[in-house]
């Protein structure tokens, strides 16, 4: 099949940007995108609604740049938009963070590379399973508290994101390495240097990177986690070591349950893996292909609960 241009004619619709939605769940979905921001534009510009022409630019940008990088993949042997319908809702995946002209367009679902459906799915299904876990809804505290259940107040949880990134060279390590890693290591991490935890979810990401000092391609392999823990738990520590390969470890706490906090929090452990969207087709195109059917992220403990009333996610 002919591959069609990106540009708005044909099956492309045009979005035109309304307004910039200023509730946390969506700051929280901007911040989790600003490493596609133009011009390096940072964290803070996506989440302040003041600077809202900068962040309907984004979006527009965004939607123009995720359509030319889905041809891209394609073209490089990814086949999961190969049928045309599915390329359709491909091209017409409708933006985060801000509303258009274009009600009721569908997602096309593809969180592992969209990036606006990554928002959806992993920046805005936590930070509503956080508000969840913590507030619930006023009739739900009533009901647990009448049945001796325990109901964790805001202020009696601390939010730690613990961030580690491994930097494996593609020549010694393959990806189905790395899939094994993740599959050891989930729950580890968790069960080892955050046993008070409450509530938590993990994330990996794998995306190809390019080593600074040479020419070392490396698979830059990131564990990302959040978690609800008690004031009196200790954080884990952040120096780690690997002999293996090289390795940085970020760690953040804040105290209570502001919901500006979390937000923050959520967009931080779900920072979009920026070279998916830049680095080379053939490679993101065959990491795609390997990881698909794979379980790349999970929640445990009060964060497991999927309570949350379904009109609050966008799918
Ligand atoms: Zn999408």
């Amino acid at each position: 099949m002919p591959m069609k241009s990106k540009s708005a004619s044909g099956p492309c619709v045009e979005f035109e940007m309304r307004d910039v939605i200023s509730t946390c769940d969506a700051k929280a979905q901007r911040y989790a995108l600003s490493p596609l921001a133009p011009n390096g534009k940072g964290v803070e510009e996506t989440l302040d609604d003041q600077g809202t022409r900068n962040i309907k630019g984004f979006m527009e940008h965004l939607i123009s740049w995720r359509r030319h990088r889905i041809n891209e993949l394609r073209q490089a042997g990814w086949t999961r938009f190969e049928k045309s319908v599915a390329w359709i809702f491909a091209m017409n995946c409708p933006p985060v963070g801000v509303r258009t002209n274009r009600t009721g367009m569908r997602p096309c679902h593809e969180h592992a590379i969209c990036p606006f459906c990554w928002a959806r799915y992993h920046v805005a299904e936590l930070y509503f399973r956080v508000i969840y876990a913590l507030y619930g809804t006023t009739r739900e505290a009533h009901l647990h508290s009448s049945q001796g259940m325990e109901f964790y107040q805001p202020a009696s949880l601390d939010v730690l994101t613990v961030r580690t990134t491994w930097w494996y060279p593609m020549n010694k390590f393959d990806l189905s390495f790395l899939f094994m890693d993740m599959e050891k290591t989930r729950k580890l991490f968790l069960q080892k240097s955050i046993p008070a935890a409450r509530g938590a979810y993990v994330q990996y990401s794998i995306e190809p990177a390019v080593v600074q000092d040479n020419t070392l391609n490396v698979w830059q392999y990131t564990q990302r986690v959040f978690a609800l823990i008690p004031p009196f738990a200790e954080s884990p520590a952040a120096d780690v070591f690997d002999d293996q390969v090289a390795c940085k470890r970020i760690v953040k706490r804040t105290a209570g349950g502001l919901r500006e906090d979390i937000a923050r929090a959520a967009g931080f452990t779900c920072i979009y893996p920026r070279e998916l969207m830049t680095g080379p087709p053939s490679l993101v195109a065959a990491l795609l292909t390997q990881r698909r059917g794979t379980r790349m992220s999970s929640y445990y403990g009060i964060l497991r609960n999927k309570g949350i009333r379904k009109r609050q996610l966008a799918f």
